[in-house]
């Protein structure tokens, strides 16, 4: 069988054959560039003519129950560090590991990084300030801010003291750019599904992808995953919780609203927030509360979003002045905030942020929303689980009581855990111990080597 198709071919299974006659005159990359959109050039072969995957050990029906064979899974890489997942706190764990010396694995589920920061188009960075405008998250996270500076249309209202916004294609090109400088082995479209286990020691990860499943073993594993997926699956103690779960969209074309036709005269209504983007914002949307470990609900809560912000968008449409602004896009992921919450050896408390409490083993500090707070103290004991070892959490999953978690979860926050586990996890690795026994005093002092302000 012939396995490649030429433009001619091309043509003629796209009924295009008397256009190109018609049309020879013109260069035919124009054309194909003016008419068919990115048919041009393909190219296409056969890899394997009769191809069955013997590796795969298939699920079994017995007597109406599924049952999952026991089998030898592929060794995928082995490395010091291994972070899951790659969203703020993932991506800055991993860098920060590397940089400290640690070879470092990150595998993130989706097609990019910066998680629920890009994916979930996330774009306001709040909570890295605290009373009088003071700046805490440094570090890896003010490294970022500070490339996205220095891009075009990356970044606005970075000014002291105020809530900056970024643009999530700059994030997701700046991610790659940075991880690429690092040095760091990254396998994307890969779904952590499992720890892999040796006593109450996590020795690696499982995941899921178009390769099937594959181990990763790894020294300590970093779960960066937000839901708590590794630190759940090596059986981990954790508090599950509900939260709002929403859905981020932008609109377009506010720069042609008609403030001479809309009700509201010269001064039109607010929608949404400002981004990068001229004329374009992007619209927040808290959702109901509900369990977001939950796949009937995960499921139910993208599809009413998605009509609700599409049927909101027809009622701005038909506001007189509003005619030209449109739906440019709802996140392709969802806003889950909360779910697994990991229940460590300690926790970031309500009190201690009142109390301004300073812990002995403070590996970072947080900030708030607005300059309301003061700064609050990171225990590293908040990122170790309580029994199992050679895992850390990082993110919105580590151990917080639920009256800080809307403060732990904010991006900033989430640099600051995510650098903290990243150097944690390499001083584990370097002194070959399991994390819960790193030395703080040399985390604590990687961290500030690496620009991290501790209080
Ligand atoms: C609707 C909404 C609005 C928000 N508004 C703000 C705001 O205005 N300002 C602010 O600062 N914060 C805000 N937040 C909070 C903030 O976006 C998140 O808490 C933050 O992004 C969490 O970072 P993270 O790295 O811990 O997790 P995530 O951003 O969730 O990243 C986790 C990453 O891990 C990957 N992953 C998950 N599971 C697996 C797996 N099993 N295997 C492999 N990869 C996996 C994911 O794909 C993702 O890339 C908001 C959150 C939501 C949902």
């Amino acid at each position: 069988m012939k396995d490649r198709i030429n433009r001619r071919d091309c043509l003629r299974m796209f009924g295009y054959s008397g256009l190109a006659t018609g049309l020879s005159g013109i260069a035919s990359n124009q054309l194909f560039a003016q008419n068919i959109g990115e048919s041009s050039g393909f190219q296409s072969s056969v890899i394997a003519a009769s191809k069955i995957e013997t590796h795969r050990t298939n699920a079994v029906l017995v007597n109406g129950q599924v049952i999952q064979p026991q089998c030898q899974l592929p060794i995928l890489d082995k490395t010091d560090v291994l972070v899951v997942g790659g969203g703020p706190a993932g991506t800055v764990a991993a860098i920060a590991a590397k940089r400290a010396g640690a070879n470092v694995i990150l595998v993130e589920r989706y097609g990019h990084f910066g998680g629920l920061w890009t994916g979930g188009l996330v774009l306001l960075i709040l909570g890295h300030i605290v009373t009088g405008g003071k700046q805490v998250c440094q570090g890896i996270g003010e490294e970022i801010m500070h490339r996205l500076d220095t891009m075009d249309g990356a970044i606005i209202n970075r000014k002291p003291g105020i809530n900056p916004t970024v643009d999530a294609e700059a994030v997701k090109y700046l991610m790659v750019e940075m991880i690429e400088e690092a040095g760091i082995q990254v396998y994307l479209h890969c779904w952590g599904v499992d720890a892999i286990m040796d006593d109450q020691n996590v020795r690696g990860a499982v995941f899921e992808s178009k390769s099937g499943r594959q181990a990763i073993l790894a020294d300590v594993v970093v779960d960066a995953t937000g839901d708590g997926d590794v630190f759940a699956a090596a059986g981990a103690e954790f508090e599950h919780r509900s939260h709002n779960i929403g859905l981020v969209s932008r609109i377009g074309n506010l720069d042609r609203v008609n403030p001479q036709k809309t009700p509201e005269g010269q001064k039109p209504r607010r929608l949404g927030n400002s981004t990068p983007v001229a004329g374009v914002n992007w619209v927040n949307l808290t959702g109901p509360e509900v369990d977001g470990l939950d796949l009937a609900t995960l499921t139910r809560m993208e599809m009413n979003h998605r009509k609700f912000i599409w049927n909101n968008m027809q009622k701005t449409r038909s506001i007189p002045g509003y005619e030209k602004v449109y739906l440019m896009e709802t996140a392709p992921q969802l806003g889950v905030r909360i779910t697994r919450v990991l229940n460590g050896l300690n926790t970031i408390r309500l009190e201690d942020l009142k109390a301004g409490t300073k812990f002995p083993d403070v590996v970072g500090v947080g900030g708030a929303s607005n300059a309301e707070h003061g700064e609050w103290q990171i225990p590293y004991g908040a990122l170790v689980p309580r029994k199992v070892d050679h895992v850390l959490a990082t993110g919105r999953c580590v151990s917080t009581d639920i009256r800080m978690a809307d403060l732990v979860r904010l991006i900033p926050n989430c640099f600051v855990t995510g650098h903290a586990a990243g150097v944690a996890a390499a001083v584990a690795v370097q002194d070959q111990c399991p994390p819960r026994n790193a030395d703080v005093i040399k985390i604590q002092r990687i961290l500030k080597q690496q620009d991290a302000y501790l209080g």
